[in-house]
C-alpha cells in the first residue's frame, strides 16, 4: 500500500512495524456539541482506511480518544474551554454533556457505516497517565512550571515544525477563534501540558496532581491515551488537516521526547468539507449536521458516497445540489445491483473474481483512490460476466465500502426504487421520441413528469432527473 506521509511530505510504502498487526490512532471528537458534516468526513476517511488495511490482509488495531476535558476554541491553548461553554449553552453538567453528544456521535457513525474503533478511550479516564508523562518531561528537562501551570518547552527540540515546516509567525491554522498570549510562556509555541491556574475558575472536572488541583491540556491526552493502548511504536496517526499544526505537532513533541526514540511513522490527513463559504464551523452559518441531512430527507449513506467520490486529500465543497446529485448518481448504482441480485445467478467466474479484486486492490492501495475503486465497481457492472460473479464482487468490495450495496433497503435513499425505475423508462421513451423527431410527444413526457414534480436537465452526460422537495 502506498499512503500520503504528512511527515515526509510524500506518498510512501506502506510498511508496519509489526507485519502481524498494524497499530492506528485517530484523533476522536470533542464532546461539546453534534459532529458537524465536515468532523464526519474525516472519520469516514479513517473507516475507509481502516477497512482498506482489513481488506488487504493486516490485523488492524485502533484507538480514538473521546475529548471530554482540556480543549479550548482556540488549539493554542486560549479561548473558552469548549466542555464548559456546550454545558453553559445548555445550562447541564460537563459530564452531562459529554455523555449526550458522545451518543450522538455514536449514532451518526453507525448511521455512516463507520465501524466503531476498537478501543474508544475517554480522556478523563486517563489522568494517571497524563500524570506519569508530564512528570518524565520535567525530569527530562523538556518542560517547566510558571505561573501555576506546566508547560512543553518547545525550544529544546531542534525539529518541532517537522510536520508543518512553517514556523509558528506563519502559521494561521490552529488558531480557531482568536488567541491571546499567555505570558508565562518561555517561547510562543511552547503549549500547556497541565493546568492549575486557568481563568476558568469554575471548572468543573479538577484531579490532584503533583503540581496542584488541575486538570490536563488537550495535546496530552492523544499522546497518552495512544501510547497507554498501542504501544510505545505506532504506525498510523489520522485526523484532518486543522490537526497537523498545533495538535500533532505538540504530539509528536511530547511523546518523542517522553518515549525517547521516534514513534509514529504515518502521519495521515484529510481534508476539509467546506460549505459554500469557506470553513465548516459549529458557529457560523447553518450548522450541518447529519440529523440535518436526515430531516431534509437524505439518507446518510449518500453522504458517505459523496465522500468516497472525492480523494481524501482534496477539498470537499457542500452544495445540495451535488448531494441530489449523488443520492440519484447512488440511487441508480443500488437499482442496478437490485437488478443483477434479481436476475439469474449462474456460476461464479474465478478468474473474473480475481482480475477485478486486483484491480479495487490496486486503486486503493493507491493513496486510498475511493473515486477509481467506484470507477472499477461500475466496469464491473457493465461487464460480461455472470451475476453470481457480480454479487461476490460486490460484496468483497462493499466491505470497504460499506455502502450497504446488497443489502436489502427498508428506506429509500432519496427517491424511490420503482419510482426511480419509472423515470428512466420515461427517459428512455423520451430519447427515442426525439431521436424519431417526434417532439410533441418527447414535450408531452417532459410536461407529465413535471406535473408530478419530475425536472428533466438534458446535460452532456444525457438526462438527469431531480425530484421536487
Ligand atoms: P474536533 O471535534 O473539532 O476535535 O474535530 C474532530 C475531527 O474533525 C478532527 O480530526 C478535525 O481535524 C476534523 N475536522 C474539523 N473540521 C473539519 C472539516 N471542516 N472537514 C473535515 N474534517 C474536519
Ligand atoms: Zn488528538
Amino acid at each position: 500500500m502506498r499512503i500520503y506521509n504528512t511527515l515526509s511530505k510524500k506518498i510512501e510504502e506502506f510498511i508496519p512495524y509489526d507485519e502481524k498487526c498494524v497499530t492506528m490512532y485517530t484523533c476522536g471528537p470533542t464532546v461539546y456539541h453534534y459532529a458537524h458534516i465536515g468532523n464526519l468526513r474525516c472519520y469516514i476517511f479513517e473507516d475507509v482506511l481502516e477497512k482498506t488495511l482489513k481488506y488487504l490482509g493486516y490485523k488492524v488495531k485502533r484507538c480514538m480518544n473521546i475529548t471530554d476535558v482540556g480543549h479550548l476554541t482556540s488549539d493554542a491553548d486560549s479561548g473558552e474551554d469548549k466542555m464548559l461553554k456546550g454545558a453553559k449553552r445548555e445550562n447541564k453538567s460537563v459530564l452531562q454533556i459529554a455523555e449526550f453528544y458522545t451518543k450522538a456521535f455514536q449514532s451518526d457513525l453507525k448511521d455512516l457505516n463507520v465501524k466503531w474503533p476498537e478501543i474508544v478511550s475517554k480522556a478523563t479516564d486517563n489522568i494517571d497517565m497524563y500524570i506519569e508523562m508530564i512528570q518524565t518531561l520535567l525530569e527530562k528537562n523538556f518542560a517547566y512550571t510558571c505561573g501555576g501551570n506546566v508547560y512543553f518547552d518547545t525550544s529544546k527540540l531542534e525539529d518541532y515544525y517537522r510536520l508543518t515546516n512553517h514556523k509558528i509567525d506563519d502559521m494561521v491554522v490552529g488558531v480557531r477563534e482568536g488567541v491571546e498570549k499567555d505570558s508565562n510562556k518561555k517561547n510562543q509555541a511552547d503549549f500547556v501540558l497541565w493546568f492549575t491556574k486557568s481563568k476558568f475558575e469554575d471548572q468543573e472536572l479538577k484531579w490532584e496532581s503533583p503540581w496542584g488541583y488541575g486538570y490536563p491540556g488537550w495535546h496530552i491526552e492523544c499522546s497518552g491515551i495512544g501510547i497507554k493502548n498501542l504501544g510505545n511504536h505506532l504506525d498510523i496517526h489520522c485526523g484532518g488537516i486543522d490537526n497537523i499544526f498545533p495538535h500533532h505537532t505538540n504530539e509528536i513533541a511530547q511523546s518523542e521526547s517522553y518515549l525517547g526514540h521516534p514513534w509514529c511513522r504515518y502521519w495521515v490527513h484529510s481534508e476539509h468539507l467546506n460549505d459554500q463559504s469557506g470553513k465548516m464551523s459549529k458557529s457560523k452559518g447553518e450548522f450541518l449536521t447529519l440529523s440535518l441531512l436526515k430531516e431534509k430527507g437524505y439518507h446518510p449513506l449518500v453522504y458517505r458516497f459523496l465522500c468516497l467520490q472525492s480523494h481524501y486529500r482534496k477539498t470537499l465543497v457542500f452544495s445540495y445540489d451535488k448531494l441530489d446529485q449523488m443520492a440519484h448518481t447512488f440511487e441508480k448504482l443500488r437499482f442496478k445491483v437490485k437488478s443483477i441480485q434479481n436476475g439469474e445467478q449462474g456460476n461464479i467466474d474465478m478468474q473474473m473474481v480475481e482480475l477485478y479484486q486486483k484491480r479495487f486492490q490496486d486503486t486503493l492501495k493507491d493513496d486510498l483512490n475511493t473515486a477509481s475503486c467506484l470507477t472499477v465497481l461500475y466496469d464491473l457492472l457493465k461487464d460480461d460476466m455472470s451475476n453470481a460473479t457480480k454479487i461476490k464482487l460486490i460484496k468483497d468490495l462493499d466491505a470497504v465500502l460499506s455502502l450497504d450495496l446488497l443489502k436489502e433497503s427498508e428506506e429509500p435513499l432519496s427517491v424511490d426504487i420503482s419510482l426511480e425505475s419509472y423515470i428512466l423508462s420515461k427517459i428512455e421513451e423520451r430519447k427515442i421520441a426525439k431521436e424519431n423527431k417526434n417532439f410533441s410527444l418527447a414535450d408531452s413526457i417532459r410536461m407529465e413528469l413535471l406535473e408530478n414534480g419530475i425536472i428533466l436537465k438534458d446535460t452532456r452526460e444525457g438526462t438527469l432527473f431531480e425530484i421536487k422537495k
